[in-house]
């Protein structure tokens, strides 16, 4: 599916992303770091479009989606705290980018995405670049992955009215949980981490803007 010559391109596009976008913005875990210099971000998004792959917004992909924004993807990925035995679930694949930065630090990635056409080509994308530790589904992702659960870290990439109690539910002890909550034009970056007694500590973090969650546990589908 990829060439040398693709793997190879835009190198010193992303590592300016990384210093201007990543490291200037105080992210500081170097786990997180060195994916984001690694993943070649420009594959993740349709031919035409890879010129915009590294500059500092999302960028359109297919079902009317987006791939986050960079520093989006970073910050997120830093407020899970992942090392090299974490489980983690992340609810909306979308092109694969932000799966791929989870699956370069974390031990197993399980991904569910509710538009069977992104699962399938994300899935595609993410084995041809020979990640073995990646696990896609397609379904509601507001209801987790009971199967594969307890996760010790949960990523939610949709903007949720609400984080569903079935996440919460799935989050091992000691494990936390990212999410954008709130309203379905603006939201802020929550953590929530389950203390050992089983109980839930919030807390509030920056101000964002994603595309809305939704499912069961989430916004209703529009028309
Ligand atoms: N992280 C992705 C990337 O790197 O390309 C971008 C995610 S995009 C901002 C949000 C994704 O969440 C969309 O692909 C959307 O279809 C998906 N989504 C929304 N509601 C969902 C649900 N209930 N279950 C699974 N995926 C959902």
């Amino acid at each position: 599916m990829f060439t040398d010559a693709d793997l190879c391109a835009h190198r010193e596009e992303r590592n300016r992303m990384v210093e201007k976008q990543i490291v200037a913005r105080n992210i500081r875990d170097p786990k997180v770091i060195a994916a984001m210099r690694k993943v070649p971000r420009h594959l993740f998004v349709a031919a035409n479009q890879q010129q915009d792959a590294y500059l500092d917004h999302p960028v359109a992909i297919a079902c009317d989606q987006t791939v986050s924004q960079p520093y989006m993807v970073a910050v997120m990925t830093e407020m899970l705290a992942l090392t090299p035995t974490t489980r983690v679930l992340e609810i909306g694949t979308g092109s694969g980018y932000q799966t791929a930065i989870l699956a370069e630090i974390a031990a197993q990635v399980y991904s569910v995405e509710r538009h069977a056409p992104l699962a399938d080509s994300a899935q595609q994308r993410l084995e041809a670049l020979g990640y073995d530790n990646i696990t896609v589904i397609i379904g509601d992702g507001t209801l987790g992955h009971p199967e594969a659960a307890p996760y010790n870290a949960v990523l939610i990439t949709a903007g949720a009215p609400e984080i569903p109690d079935a996440l919460q539910q799935q989050l091992a002890s000691g494990g936390r949980l990212v999410a954008p909550v709130g309203g379905p034009d603006v939201q802020r970056l929550v953590t929530i981490v389950r203390k050992e007694d089983g109980a839930f500590h919030r807390c509030p973090g920056i101000s964002c803007r994603f595309v809305p969650l939704i499912g069961e546990q989430g916004w209703e589908q529009h028309p």
